[in-house]
């Protein structure tokens, strides 16, 4: 359904939109669906400038509408450049963190801060761009190269592109491409490999700029040589923000400052990976069953 924006006559303005609205496209229908409940601030408070870069969860409780409790009593602090880790089995409430620090849903207890501020206190827009969200599988629309990079940061411009392109090994591939940057992409262009699609979505968030990253690693592996082109393109990403990371390669684990160990919504456990194997316990048994290169 989001290809049909690919029909549109100002692609990049639509985007743009989608962008400022949503933070990513797959969280629009979660927004449609959920925003008339989560509404500005009558006299919001800014976000400092420069940005800190800090997150902060306290006693956090959250359930979708009516529900049993999908996280519980949440609390841990990030500073500025640190990556935090989130590791845990499937349905632990990882992915539900990340949308409620982009405000996609209201909590029901607790605070989460942002540079010290309650988001809720917060202009959505405000809060939204102090975040690069690369999700699990990136969503590449029917449009250029170009329009796809620039729904990361609507109206920059094409050297800073190529800029972000360098730096997240996008530009090599695109310059084999018959048209370049004009190249059309997606549905009815060019289809990119599973990599290139990733360092698409790293080019996107190193325009964006945001201070806080948010990623949620893709659970297959891409081959050896993929891999390590996305892993440097991360690098780069990474290099300077505060990362709040969905970790499933066993590399991003060990390199993160803290690891938080959910399980049904609560953490369990918390630390770096040495201290955490040392323990024993589910984060080693996880480390076993579901951390990729284990
Ligand atoms: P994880 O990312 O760790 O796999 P999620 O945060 O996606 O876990 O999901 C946590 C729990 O919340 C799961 O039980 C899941 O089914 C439920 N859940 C996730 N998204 C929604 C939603 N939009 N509405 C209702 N329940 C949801
Ligand atoms: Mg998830």
């Amino acid at each position: 359904a989001l290809m049909a924006a690919g029909a549109l006559t100002n692609v990049s303005e639509v985007l743009g939109t989608l962008q400022m609205v949503a933070g990513s496209t797959e969280r629009l229908t979660e927004i449609l669906d959920t925003e008339p409940a989560i509404k500005d601030p009558a006299v919001p408070v800014a976000l400092p400038q420069p940005p800190l870069g800090t997150v902060e969860f306290d006693q956090v409780r959250f359930a979708y509408d009516g529900n049993e409790p999908v996280l519980s009593d949440i609390s841990f602090s990030v500073a500025k450049g640190q990556t935090v880790a989130l590791v845990g089995p499937s349905g632990s409430g990882k992915s539900t963190a990340l949308s409620l620090l982009q405000r996609f849903y209201d909590i029901d207890h607790g605070a989460i801060r942002v540079d010290g501020i309650d988001i809720r206190q917060v202009a959505l827009h405000d809060l939204r761009s102090r975040f690069a969200y690369v999700e699990q599988e990136p969503i590449i629309f029917a449009g250029t190269i170009e329009e796809n990079i620039l729904f990361g940061k609507p109206g920059a411009s094409r050297a800073d592109v190529i800029a972000a392109s360098k730096a997240a090994l996008v530009d090599d591939f695109v310059s084999d491409l018959p048209n370049g940057y004009d190249t059309v992409v997606g549905e009815r262009g060019v289809m990119l490999s599973g990599g290139q699609k990733q360092r698409l979505a790293i080019a996107r968030a190193i325009l964006k700029n945001a201070p806080i990253l948010l990623l949620d690693e893709a659970t297959s592996a891409l081959d050896a040589q993929s891999e390590r082109l996305v892993q440097v393109a991360l690098e780069h990403l990474m290099e300077g923000r505060t990362t709040l990371v969905i970790a499933h390669r066993l590399a991003t684990i060990r390199d993160a400052d803290t690891i938080l160990v959910l399980e049904a919504g609560r953490i369990i456990d918390q630390g770096n990976h040495d201290q955490l194997v040392a323990k024993g316990g589910r984060y080693a048994e996880l480390a076993k069953l579901q951390f990729r290169d284990a």
